[in-house]
């Protein structure tokens, strides 16, 4: 096939203990899926249906790189998440059948332009300025379930600049791994390479230029991100 200009590199992520890359199809994220952030972000968690949005997937950032302090913003905020890639298509997956999907696990960061998602839900508006721009999906090695199996609990935990600043459980996500498979294959179908991003923890916050932000998950390592000067779009 011919193209009026090379089409760009696909976007991927590594996959610990092997040297081929992870292709990133597309980024799910799903939104207050832990109580307390929930309420820091001032809803009542007992009442929502879990919902998602999406980044681009080119917008992949490694384990080490520096992200540059973005534009349009002056509140950018950490979400330490647990990350879940599919390896497996499927659509109107039941819950027993939902793992079988998962290619693996990863750390992952979900930098957000809080004061423009923030303007845009309390408007009505879509989330993509505050959550979708470049470079705003951070996300560690995929460790492969045929390798460390499934994670359904463990710490998670975020510091900034060695500064505790989120310390939970992934087993306190209101939607389970499981149920978030399930439930977003009843919407789309799910293909190999898409990633999940399953929500943050409370205790969310800004980081600044110079900030080393380190996410920390039990059985997946830890994801740092070095925050950089500000930069043009
Ligand atoms: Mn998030």
């Amino acid at each position: 096939m011919n193209f009026v200009f090379p089409p760009p590199a696909t976007a991927s992520v590594a996959v610990a203990g092997e040297p081929a890359r992870f292709p990133v199809r597309r980024i799910f994220c799903v939104g207050r899926n832990y109580a307390a952030h929930a309420r820091e972000m001032g809803k009542d968690p007992e009442r929502e249906a879990p919902f998602f949005f999406t980044k681009p997937a080119d917008a992949i950032v490694g384990d080490g790189e520096t992200v540059a302090y973005p534009p349009l913003t002056s509140n950018f905020h950490f979400e330490g998440e647990l990350v879940v890639a599919i390896g497996k298509a499927g659509s109107d997956i039941a819950n027993d059948d939902a793992l079988a999907h998962v290619y693996g696990y990863a750390v992952g960061n979900d930098l957000t332009r809080r004061d423009l998602q923030l303007e845009a839900r309390d408007k009505g508006r879509p989330w993509d300025w505050g959550k979708a721009f470049d470079r705003s999906a951070v996300c560690g090695p995929i460790h492969r379930v045929g390798e460390i199996g499934h994670i359904g609990k463990g710490f998670i935990r975020l510091a900034v600049n060695g500064e505790r600043k989120q310390d939970a459980d992934v087993a306190d996500l209101i939607w389970s791994v499981t149920e978030i498979i399930s439930i977003l294959s009843r919407s789309v179908r799910i293909e190999p390479g898409d990633l999940v991003f399953t929500g943050t923890p409370a205790g969310v916050g800004a980081l600044v230029p110079g900030d080393v932000c380190v996410v920390e998950i039990e059985g997946l390592g830890s994801l740092t991100t070095i925050i950089g000067v500000r930069k043009p779009a």
